[in-house]
């Protein structure tokens, strides 16, 4: 079983693609500069993390990291006023109150005792006020010499850094950038220089911008016209990333000066920056490639920038580079010069308006093909021998830049489009303006060894990077806080791009699988909102999460439902013409569709309740004849929490819809109802024998219904399951075992309802079933109730074992009939059902025997090898075939099944060999985590692993990363002892420096308390009548 099937493909980049504003603290600033970015109110109102406003006024420049100890140092400071005040009561010393209630006039003494106090008082504050480093810790202060560098941080040669808050200040701006770059793919050294035009804003002698692990040799300064170069002292503060140009003179308004810097760095070897790549090409010789992943934060890394996506410019590309080699870049080429023997030099046309983030370019052996559409050139590029796979990837970029062009109706601005796969990245793709940068498996399409849900995956990937050529390149979030701006919609243009342009791949049924799961996240008190306030490295990199892509298209979808396409459709036009080449806040969106609206709707007060609240909502139903009683709260997995008092106050507008007996499902349109009180009342014109809530499942809530609708739906479903279409179904499935894990329907009653599966043919419902049981199966399985678990077993036989005999072992069917047979046939062999672990047995030897020639059903291929590499020679087979195969998707399940092997010295193998990355890359480490997680032998084994080397992987991956977030959540989610839930919580205590603040280390804790929670509620239960 796979409690979390394809979470891997369902999460592209930035989920695979690669999750709280804080208070910018208030710091003594020599040049008085205004915040750029002054924080919302309501940012603050809505964020329940904002008890760190508590420090307000507290002043400090590493507010990042020592957050922690700030929240501490506000409750000392509160606590200890707190004393001394009422200290001074107990002791008598100052007023006292009479018995009637008057006050006594103060003695002389307790006058020169009060002014005292107060000098003190006063003395206290004014310390804590100019000496923000000083932390009040359990170490007490950090820094014993109390002396104007705590205002300002010290740069790296000892003098003061004249900057001390984590965003850049405002005074300056960046116009132009022209950068030049010669990276070696021998030595593994860049050498570059940039020359940044800025203009001024306000008057200032410093100039503040972003540069890491950057060796700046040089650095000149001088206004734009003058040719007199000025050399200008630079200094460093590595803590943020900052460095400050100390101009020679007064710097004035409304000028533009020209800042050169010349530098030099090595090629990253992480996953972030200007990074190196390895591979073998087709005659096993290793070779070099060079590409960039700037976002979030590492544009700085590759060159001094001003690193924040609000900062647009334009960018004059030009690199050096080896005869052999090939560049590529966000612009078509402009000239091709040769410097010297071997050597040549491309420059690119200059970039529109964009963030730094966007930037891109790969050096390295590339081929490619191409097809011109509306004047844009698209190409596909791989390595060479992966060239006959990209054929599929091209035809469909280029129907999707027609789609895109006619539905958001502007142009795609660039005259070339390239798509490029590459060997080894963390991201499932990238979507760098012109230069779409992918991982191999989100690419390339295999006619012989790609399955019909690898075909999905690069269809969506494609989508979602396409859709951000518009969303997040030509209108960007200003923040990262609105990353969902972003995110969101290019997950929700995904699907409905696929939807339009690829009806045959249903992928909106995959849209409601990965919501089921969000809300599953959104659900924990360690949710967060979707639009959240954050400013760390750290914080901003947890924004690539579920809640920022799934949440996000999930509202949208909402949304657009509510509103009527062609309303939506018109309101995104009307926001992309509004901001293009510009920075937006979510209001802008909610502003830009007011104007469609035009006063009959108010989007933004609606909307706003959604991307501000933390979770969603839960409705409750109640009829009554023709009337039905509607009331919204909060939806918690956990009772009792505090949360459910900070969230009574939520109100969310909730485009509630509904459908009865008395509607023809041909014909049916959906009533909407939208309840922005906390209950209100609904008549029906007529009285009716069912109703179903949540139409299509195209509302981000769960609906409970009074004891008698559930049964008469169950009743239903049992009778005519077919007067629900598959997506209601799946939607009641869902929301009855989420309502069962609260305790607020009996959880008999969620097994009553999917006893009607017998009769199901629809995928979405099967595999929510699949899921739900799934979860139930691993909890007791982990726990070493193999009896009570195979009873678990034996109930999805019972529904749907008929289905699962009827599989055949080919590629035969619609594709959703093909991913269907996945799932069962996956499901039989993972539990030696019937026939299926010999009949996979005896295919794999076939293709054994034809040492890996003979063609296997790309659908099944997956359970085949598995049941493979149960035996020691098929895992020594697989993992040789392995090392050679060329296809992406076919070594994908192959590595797949090698890490579901019961052999505990080969799952330990994997994970160390892939964390290396010499014989399996080490972007594959997570596939391999959370397959070997979900196993019985493995998942104490992920979990040691992830303990053991986590230095090594925060380094590799980032602390915030998305792969970090879900290694260690992956790891976890399955356990449900007070043992494990003390172990992790010790384990992560010991980082709390860096973990302290981590939503996911917050997700991974209470989940585990949430199934010791569910094991004490239902285990006796489920022994009784299972
Ligand atoms: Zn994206």
């Amino acid at each position: 079983m796979e409690p979390f099937p394809s979470d891997r493909i369902q999460l592209p980049r930035n989920m695979i693609e690669n999750s709280m504003f804080e208070e910018e603290p208030d710091v003594v600033d020599l040049a008085k500069e205004p915040c750029l970015h002054p924080l919302e109110p309501d940012e603050v109102e809505y964020e329940p993390r904002s008890s760190r406003l508590l420090v307000r006024g507290l002043g400090e420049h590493e507010m990042d990291e020592e957050e922690e100890d700030y929240e501490s140092s506000a409750k000392l400071l509160g606590m200890s006023f707190m004393n001394r005040s009422s200290g001074l009561r107990n002791n008598g010393a100052g007023y006292r109150q009479n018995p009637d209630g008057s006050c006594s006039v103060p003695s002389t003494r307790t006058m020169v005792v009060c002014v005292v106090v107060l000098v003190i008082a006063v003395s206290v504050i004014m310390v804590i006020y100019l000496l923000p480093k000083c932390t009040f810790t359990k170490e007490g202060c950090h820094k014993r010499n109390h002396s104007m560098e705590f205002i300002y941080p010290l740069a790296t040669n000892g003098k003061v850094f004249p900057w001390a808050k984590i965003r850049l200040p405002s005074n300056i701006v960046p116009l132009r950038y022209s950068l030049f770059l010669q990276p070696n793919l021998t030595t593994m050294k860049c050498v570059g220089s940039v020359r940044i035009t800025v203009n001024v804003i306000q008057v200032t002698w410093n100039i503040i911008l972003h540069s890491s692990g950057l060796n700046i040799t040089k650095a000149t300064l001088n206004l734009e016209g003058r040719s007199q170069e000025k050399p200008v002292e630079v200094l460093e503060y590595p803590k943020h990333n900052q460095i400050a140009i100390v101009a020679p003179e007064t710097l004035l308004v409304g000028q533009n000066y020209i800042l050169s810097l010349d530098y030099s760095s090595n090629l990253s070897d992480t996953y972030y920056g200007f990074y190196k790549i390895s591979y073998k090409d087709e005659q096993s010789e290793k070779r070099w490639l060079a590409a960039t992943q700037f976002e979030p934060l590492a544009a700085r890394s590759a060159f001094p920038c001003f690193d924040e996506p609000a900062f647009k410019s334009t960018f004059l590309i030009t690199i050096r580079r080896d005869e052999q080699h090939s560049t590529l870049s966000n612009m078509p080429k402009n000239t091709t010069v040769s410097v010297t023997d071997g050597i040549v030099q491309d420059e690119f046309y200059t970039t529109l308006k964009m963030s730094t983030y966007l930037v891109a370019f790969v050096v390295g052996e590339l081929k490619n093909i191409s097809q011109e559409t509306n004047r844009t050139l698209v190409s596909v590029y791989a390595m060479p021998q992966n060239l006959g796979q990209v054929e599929y990837a091209l035809d469909t970029a280029v129907k999707f830049l027609e789609f895109y062009q006619k539905y958001f109706y502007i142009d795609y601005p660039l005259k070339k489009l390239d798509l490029v796969a590459i060997p080894d990245t963390e991201a499932g793709a990238m979507e760098n303006w012109g230069l779409l940068i992918f991982r191999e498996t989100t690419l390339l399409y295999d006619n012989k060894t790609s399955s019909a849900v690898d075909k999905k995956l690069v269809t969506r990937v494609i989508a979602h990077e396409m859709a951000h050529q518009w969303f997040g390149n030509l209108v960007t979030m200003e923040w990262w806080n609105d990353l969902w701006l972003n995110e969101g919609f290019a997950t929700f243009m995904e699907y409905l791009a696929l939807k339009e342009t690829f009806p045959d791949l249903h992928s909106d049924e995959d849209l409601l699988n990965l919501q089921f799961k969000t809300m599953r996240k959104d659900a924990l008190n360690s949710s967060h909102p979707v639009s959240s306030a954050v400013q760390s490295s750290e914080q901003i990199e947890e924004m690539f999460d579920a809640l920022t892509y799934i949440k996000g298209a999930s509202l949208l979808l909402m949304l657009k439902n509510y509103l009527g396409e062609d309303v939506f459709k018109a309101g995104i036009q009307n926001y992309l013409l509004n901001h293009s080449y510009g920075s937006t806040q979510s209001d802008d969106l909610w502003d830009s569709m007011n104007e469609i609206t035009n006063g009959t709707l108010d989007v933004k007060a609606m909307m706003r309740t959604w991307i501000l609240y933390t979770g969603f909502p839960l409705v409750t139903v109640k009829r009554k004849g023709k009337t039905i009683h509607v009331e919204q709260e909060r939806f918690l997995r956990s009772t009792g929490s505090e949360n459910q008092t900070s969230s009574a106050s939520y109100l969310w507008h909730i485009p509630l819809t509904y459908m009865t007996s008395n509607h023809n499902l041909t014909f049916h349109f959906p009533t909407v109802y939208l309840l922005n009180q906390k209950s209100a009342k609904i008549e029906l014109s007529e009285e009716v024998k069912w109703v179903k809530f949540n139409v299509d499942m195209n509302g981000y809530y769960i609906v409970h219904y009074a004891e008698e609708d559930w049964q008469i739906l169950i009743d239903l479903l049992q009778r005519d399951h077919t007067a629900l279409r598959p997506k209601d179904r799946a939607n009641l499935i869902n929301d009855i075992f989420s309502l069962a894990g609260l305790g607020k329907v009996p959880l008999t009653k969620a097994f009553d309802l999917i006893d009607y599966l017998t009769k199901e043919d629809s995928t979405a419902p099967i595999s929510q079933a699949l899921f739900q049981l799934n979860l139930i199966y691993s909890l007791l399985e982990k726990r070493g109730m193999q009896e009570l678990a195979g009873r678990v077993v034996n109930r999805v036989v019972k529904l749907l074992g008929n289905k699962i005999d009827h599989q055949t072992w080919t590629d035969n069917g619609t594709l959703s009939e093909q991913e269907l047979r996945s799932t069962l046939l996956s499901f039989a062999c993972d539990h030696n059902l019937g026939t299926c672990s010999t009949t996979a047995t005896d295919w794999f030897k076939k293709w054994k025997d034809s040492n890996g020639t003979m063609s296997v059903p790309a659908d099944i291929m997956k359970t085949i090898f598995t049941a493979g590499a149960k035996t020691r020679e098929g895992w020594e087979f697989l993992l040789t075939m392995y090392t050679l195969s060329v296809s992406e998707a076919e070594k994908s399940k192959m590595l797949e099944a090698l890490a579901r092997t019961d052999d505990v010295r080969k799952l330990i193998w994997l994970m160390q060999a892939s964390l290396e990355g010499d014989h399996i890359r080490a972007q594959e480490l997570f596939h391999i985590i959370a397959t070997i997680s979900q196993s019985f032998p493995g998942h104490l084994l992920a979990w040691d692993f992830v303990k053991e080397n986590w230095e090594k992987l925060t380094q590799k991956f980032h602390l915030g990363s998305f792969f970090v977030q879900n290694i260690v959540i992956m790891s976890t989610c399955q356990f449900s002892t007070e043992a494990h839930l003390l172990e992790v919580k010790t384990f992560f205590e010991s980082k709390l420096e860096d973990t302290s603040q981590l939503h996911y280390v917050e997700e991974a804790i209470e989940t585990i308390q949430l199934n010791i929670q569910w094991m004490e509620k239902n285990l006796a239960k489920l022994q009784q009548w299972l």
